[in-house]
């Protein structure tokens, strides 16, 4: 199969207001190119500031592209991912949300943020504990002066059962519909599911999924 029958593959088995996002970290520009060109894909994603910086002079034409941040942030970037992409996936601390939240307000810089969850315990992930974020709750309802949190993105550890996911992924449903139910802040977005598992995600009420291998490997 190539990228457009992939693509058309993973439409036929998601719900129509399922977005999908292309994780264009292994694909080179004519592979973005045919995409963009041959698909109805317009959300792309990178988890690397530097990928973007790179791609996007060579892409400059495709300017329906919506890029989303996925990787791990480091504070000193976080304007310049601002600057770069409509979507951040990965806010995964406090600090770095208000940090977020100041620099979008001071250089008036619109973007949308997913809280990055841990759906299990995962010494190798980033992102909040449930616990954790449920504390921090009050203080994140304040980072919202200019960007606007709208989502929870989780990544499961690997080799897990269809069940474990399935119940992994749940968890992080009704975590959303309490923070939703219990703060000012309003999740509608669940950014979970990649090319391992996105079956799973969707059927327990993922809104965004992120694929690279199953869009971009033969
Ligand atoms: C690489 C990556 C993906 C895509 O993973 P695949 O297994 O290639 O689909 C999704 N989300 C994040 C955060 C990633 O880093």
């Amino acid at each position: 199969m190539n990228i457009t029958e992939r693509v058309a593959k993973i439409y036929s088995e998601i719900p129509e207001n399922v977005r999908l996002i292309a994780v264009t970290k292994e694909a080179d520009i004519d592979k973005i190119r045919q995409t963009y060109q041959n698909t109805v894909i317009r959300d792309y994603a990178e988890n690397k500031l530097q990928s973007v910086l790179n791609k996007k002079p060579l892409l400059k034409d495709l300017d329906q592209i919506r890029w989303h941040f996925i990787g791990h942030l480091q504070a000193n970037k976080a304007k310049k991912v601002l600057e770069e992409f409509k979507w951040i996936h990965s806010v995964d601390n406090l600090a770095l949300l208000q940090r977020i939240d100041r620099l979008a307000l001071e250089n008036k810089l619109p973007c949308s943020i997913c809280l990055q969850v841990k759906a299990l315990p995962d010494p190798n992930k980033f992102g909040w504990t449930i616990e954790k974020l449920m504390e921090e709750l009050k203080e994140i309802e304040k980072c919202q002066q200019f960007i606007s949190i709208r989502g929870l993105m989780t990544i499961l550890p690997l080799g897990l059962t269809s069940e474990e996911k399935i119940a992994a992924f749940s968890t992080i449903r009704n975590l959303a519909k309490s923070i939703t139910g219990t703060s000012g802040v309003n999740i509608e977005e669940l950014s979970m599911g990649m090319s391992g598992d996105y079956r799973e995600a969707v059927a327990c009420g993922a809104t965004m999924i992120r694929l690279g291998r199953a869009i971009y490997s033969d």
